[in-house]
C-alpha cells in the first residue's frame, strides 16, 4: 500500500477499492511508469493487475484509467465571451458554487472584463478567473486597452490570447498575438494560447500549416511554456453547433503534440495540456474527452449555464473506465 501511495493514483475509486482490499491482503502495487499519475495511464505490473481482480471479484469494483498522452491535469476554460447582465452573471456564479466538480480537473471561467471583480469576490475559489484579451505591454495611452498588470492587479490568474474572434472579426495577427502572450506570462498570468483553422483552410487541407504558424509565432515570442495551455479551435465549430468529431480533433490534437516535442521539447509536449474548443456541449464533452490527446476543454455557449458547463468539466470521468 505503501507503494501505491507513493505512486499517487489519483482516482478516488481506485485508491478507495485498494485501502478496502488491504485489509484482506497486502499485495504491492508495481508501477511500470509512474511518472503516469492521476488521469493517466497507469501500465501496471501483474500485481496490481491481481490487486484490480481481486477488488473485482470481491464486487467492489476497480475503475482504470484511459491513456492520456499529456501528462498534465485536466483543464476546463468557459468563455463568456461579450455576454450577461448583472443578473445573468449573478446567477451563473450561484449555479457554479453549488456545482459538484471533480477533482481531477482545473477550472477557469472568463467573464468579460466589466465583470470580472464581480466575479472575482463572489465565485468559489475552486474556480480561477480568465480575461479574454489583454494588451500587448504595460498600460498607459492605450483607449479601449486593459494591461496584464490591470488584470494581476485585480486577481486574475489567466488570459485568453489569439481566440478566433479576436483573429478574425478584431484583425489581430499572429505577431501581435505572441507579443501579447509574452507580456502576459512575464506578468505571471498563465496563457490560454488559441489556435485553429478555417472552414476553407480544412477544406484546402491546410489545418496544420494554419495551426503551426500560429503555435510558431507563440514560440517567437515565448521561451517558458509551462504557463500555456494550447486551445485548439476549428473556427469552423466555433458557435457553429457543428463539433469537430472526436477523430478529428484527435488527429490535430496529436500533431500539435509532435510539433511542440519537434520544435520546442518533448518535456513541453507532455506537460501542455492541449484543449479543444467548439460546440463543445454536455452531451458530447464525454466521448471527445476519451481521446488521448484531449487534455480539456475551452467552451463557450455551454459555459453560461452552470450546470451543463459543470457537466462538460467533469467529463474528465470518461478518462476513467470501468475496469
Ligand atoms: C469559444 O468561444 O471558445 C467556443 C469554443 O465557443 P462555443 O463553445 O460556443 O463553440
Amino acid at each position: 500500500m505503501a507503494a501505491m501511495a507513493a505512486c499517487r493514483i489519483a482516482h478516488a475509486t481506485v485508491a478507495a477499492a485498494a485501502a478496502a482490499a488491504s485489509s484482506s491482503s497486502k499485495p504491492s502495487c508495481v508501477v511500470a511508469r509512474p511518472q503516469f499519475c492521476g488521469l493517466r495511464r497507469v501500465e501496471v505490473g501483474c500485481e496490481f493487475g491481481a490487486l484490480a481482480q481481486q477488488l473485482q471479484s470481491a464486487g467492489r469494483g476497480c475503475r482504470g484509467v484511459v491513456s492520456m498522452a499529456g501528462t498534465g491535469k485536466f483543464f476546463v476554460g468557459g468563455n463568456w465571451k461579450c455576454n450577461g447582465t448583472n443578473e445573468s452573471i449573478e446567477k451563473l456564479v450561484e449555479e457554479l458554487n453549488s456545482a459538484k466538480l471533480e477533482e481531477d480537473v482545473d477550472v477557469v471561467v472568463s467573464p468579460p472584463y466589466l465583470y470580472i471583480s464581480k466575479v472575482i469576490g463572489s465565485l468559489t475559489k475552486r474556480i480561477e478567473v480568465a480575461a479574454q484579451n489583454s494588451w500587448t505591454g504595460k498600460g498607459g495611452a492605450y483607449t479601449g486597452e486593459i494591461s496584464a498588470d490591470q488584470l494581476v492587479d485585480a486577481g486574475v490568474k489567466w488570459v485568453i490570447q489569439g481566440h478566433s474572434e479576436r483573429r478574425h472579426v478584431i484583425g489581430e495577427t499572429n505577431a501581435m498575438i505572441g507579443t501579447k502572450s509574452a507580456y502576459a506570462l512575464s506578468k505571471g498570468l498563465g496563457v490560454i494560447a488559441c489556435v485553429g483553422e478555417k472552414l476553407e483552410d480544412r477544406e484546402a487541407d491546410r489545418t496544420t500549416d494554419v495551426v503551426f504558424e500560429q503555435l510558431q509565432a507563440y514560440a517567437d515570442a515565448v521561451s517558458d511554456w509551462s504557463n500555456i495551455v494550447v486551445a485548439y479551435e476549428p473556427v469552423w465549430a466555433i458557435g457553429t453547433g457543428k463539433v469537430a468529431s472526436p477523430q478529428q480533433a484527435q488527429e490535430v490534437h496529436a500533431a500539435i503534440r509532435q510539433w511542440l516535442k519537434e520544435k520546442i521539447s518533448p518535456e513541453v509536449s507532455s506537460k501542455t495540456r492541449i484543449i479543444y474548443g467548439g460546440s463543445v456541449n454536455g452531451a458530447n464533452s464525454a466521448e471527445l474527452a476519451t481521446q488521448e490527446d484531449i487534455d480539456g476543454f475551452l467552451v463557450g455557449g455551454a459555459a453560461l449555464k452552470g450546470p451543463e458547463f459543470a457537466t462538460i468539466c467533469n467529463a474528465v470521468t470518461a478518462k476513467k473506465v470501468a475496469a
